[in-house]
């Protein structure tokens, strides 16, 4: 389970997060909608420390941090339970799509090299890309590339894994193959926390939305309350900017 508490995040004299209260359950999948610059990547980035948050407190597992003062190591642990995927993919570019998976696995988890190759060939062929096992990103679609971060996240066995918009930056035509893949590991309880504006998609896949506003969680609920009966007036007028 995740829980957040009374997450803040300021840059200088902008307060970014507000004060946010989440939880996930395990294998829940949580979508985050928001009108831009509402603070939603914002969120992501302080769960798995890339950002640090002001204030407030983490829970995932068995480890709880507070943001104020938290360890070097307590630190090391919450980064260890989430992976995040990119809208950028961040690939590392003089890597082929098998090694992209392995090194987080050798690396990071020191699983032997061998293990982790075999594993990384079986999520690439999870995400169906068995065929391009030794391309390097600049040989692959956006959409393809975007798999392979999938697999890579899945690659570290997280509590977590924390999507950030991952089709903002596809082609059109490509986003749908991604859905797809993300959409399958839904299903197979993994809990998930996806920054999204595909509101269909999210309506669709999420167990609950969540829709954020100046940095703060206005509105919680299922999908089908949500998106037919919002209470708050923000959230009216926001989907139906987005319909
Ligand atoms: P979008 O949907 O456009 O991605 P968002 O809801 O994800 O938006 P964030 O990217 O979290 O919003 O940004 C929230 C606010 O924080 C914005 O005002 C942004 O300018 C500010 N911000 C984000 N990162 C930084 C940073 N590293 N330094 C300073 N300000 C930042």
């Amino acid at each position: 389970m995740i829980r957040l508490t009374q997450i803040r995040k300021s840059f200088g004299r902008n307060e970014v997060l507000k004060g946010i209260d989440l939880t996930v359950s395990k294998g829940e999948v949580v979508a985050i909608l928001g009108p831009s610059g509402s603070g939603k990547t914002t969120l992501l980035r302080c769960i798995n420390y890339l950002e640090r948050p002001s204030g407030g407190q983490i829970e995932i597992g068995d480890l709880r941090l507070e943001c104020k003062h938290p360890s070097k190591k307590e630190i090391h642990r919450l980064r260890g339970k989430s992976a995040m995927v990119f809208q950028q993919y961040n690939l590392f570019k003089h890597k082929t799509a098998v090694e992209n998976v392995m090194e987080g696995l050798v690396v990071v988890q020191k699983v032997p090299k061998e293990e982790a190759r075999k594993r990384s060939v079986e999520l690439l062929e999870k995400v169906g890309l068995g065929a391009k096992l030794d391309a390097y990103p600049s040989q692959l679609s956006g959409g393809q590339q975007q798999r392979v971060g999938i697999a890579r996240a899945l690659a570290l066995n997280p509590e977590v894994i924390l999507f950030d918009e991952p089709t903002s930056a596809l082609d059109p035509e490509l986003v749908g193959e991604v859905l797809a893949v993300i959409r399958k590991i839904a299903k197979e309880g993994i809990t998930m926390i996806i920054v999204t504006h595909e509101m269909n998609f999210a309506q669709e896949v999420a167990n609950r939305v969540v829709f954020m506003d100046q940095g703060a969680v206005v509105e919680e609920g299922a999908p089908n309350e949500l998106f037919r009966s919002p209470k708050e007036e923000r959230t009216r007028q926001f989907l139906q900017r987005m319909t």
